[in-house]
């Protein structure tokens, strides 16, 4: 089968034919629907080496952590899954039975420093392929929702949804306020999940037009970059300044304006690693902020997220590639020209 193979660090994936996987013990295997490119992927193949101490990233694999598909065949032991049904794949896999895992969070398993890898298509074969492997504890039914589009909802739709999840008891309420910036395959279903699950007003900003258009068409009000930003997004918000704040950049620009324009006890949530820094001190952001970060989401939000998706309350907005233009998804991606989110779809895409 053909897949979209990581081999070496500091160089760009390559498209290449390997073997069909075989399912393991309590796993499945899937044949993937769609498979989203990740922003997060160039940083590991472009931005990470050996000296960084990633020793789980370490290639070769098959790109892809969010993936959707169609189970093909049950390994052994694998119960109460029928063929045929499609699933999203929660991608991060820890030792399954520490407290984290326990509920369903692995992406901070405590043994993870054991694990040969952090998630499909993160030190394990992901969905970038025609087939993956999968365990079975890591599948989210979709039911009879669309199985293409679905896929970016394992990271852009997870990862956005856990963030604003933990900011939830400072946006319950009247008149509260939240900030998106950065509109590309996250912050577009940041503006959609901040619009199905609380009241708040939704302010988004990008460098891009017709990002900062889209997000207007999802509900939120949006504000350019360049002079008086911070000025017009605090009158958006009567003077008080942002409830809560997403960053899906992350760079020291993006950080210093969420500082900015955050209210006295609010949240600011950086999502983007773009690795950006802030010298914090007691008199530079209001009282009480929580400046924190997140990462990824739990398998429990993924159902929650897919019951969103399967009742028309989020979309990912998706370009369809095949797979033999995966690599210029990927182009496009580091070079900023995709609007939402780029999908492989390996099998073809069925009208
Ligand atoms: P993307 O490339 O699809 O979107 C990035 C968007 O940010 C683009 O629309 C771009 O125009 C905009 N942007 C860039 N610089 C900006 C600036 N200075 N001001 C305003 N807008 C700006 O990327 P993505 O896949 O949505 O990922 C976003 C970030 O989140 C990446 O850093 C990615 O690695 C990270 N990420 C983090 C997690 C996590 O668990 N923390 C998970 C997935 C992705
Ligand atoms: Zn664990």
């Amino acid at each position: 089968m053909r897949a979209v193979v990581f081999e070496k660090w500091k160089t760009p994936p390559t498209v290449s034919e390997v073997d069909k996987p075989t399912p393991g013990p309590g796993e499945v295997l899937l044949k993937v629907a769609g498979a989203g490119a990740c922003h997060s992927d160039v940083a590991v193949y472009q931005d990470y080496d050996e000296s960084m101490g990633m020793t789980q990233l370490e290639p070769s694999y098959i790109l892809g952590h969010e993936t959707s598909g169609w189970i093909e065949e049950l390994g052994e032991g694998v119960t109460g899954l029928a063929k045929g049904d499609a699933f999203l794949v929660y991608g991060p896999i820890g030792c399954g039975h520490c407290a984290p895992c326990s509920r369903g969070q692995d992406t901070y398993c405590e043994n993870v420093a054991d694990m040969p890898y952090m998630a499909s298509g993160l030190g394990r074969d992901g969905g970038m392929a025609e087939y993956m492997t999968v365990p079975a504890r890591n599948l989210v039914p979709l039911g009879d929702a669309d199985p293409y589009a679905a896929a970016p909802l394992a990271d852009a739709g997870l990862t956005p949804y856990h963030a604003i999840k933990l900011s939830l008891p400072k946006l319950a309420g009247g008149g509260k306020t939240a900030l998106v910036i950065g509109l590309g395959g996250l912050g577009l279903v940041a503006v959609q999940i901040l619009k199905a699950i609380t009241g708040a007003t939704v302010i988004a900003t990008d460098m891009k037009p017709e990002a900062m258009a889209r997000a207007e068409e999802f509900g939120a009000v949006t504000v350019p970059g360049g002079e008086g930003q911070a000025d017009r997004i605090r009158e958006l918000t009567g003077g008080k300044g942002v409830t809560a704040v997403f960053d899906f950049v992350g760079v020291a620009p993006t950080i210093a304006l969420a500082a900015s324009v955050v209210a006295r006890q609010g949240r600011l949530t950086v999502v983007g690693i773009a690795g950006g820094e802030f010298a914090w001190n007691f008199f530079k952001v209001p009282y009480e902020v929580d400046f924190t970060s997140t990462y990824w989401g739990t398998i429990e939000e993924l159902h929650e997220v897919a019951a969103l998706y399967r009742a028309g309350q989020i979309s990912p907005d998706v370009e369809y590639y095949e797979m033999d233009d995966a690599l210029e998804a990927y182009r496009k991606l580091e070079a900023g020209e995709l609007s939402g989110r780029a999908v492989v779809t390996p099998n073809g895409r069925a009208a």
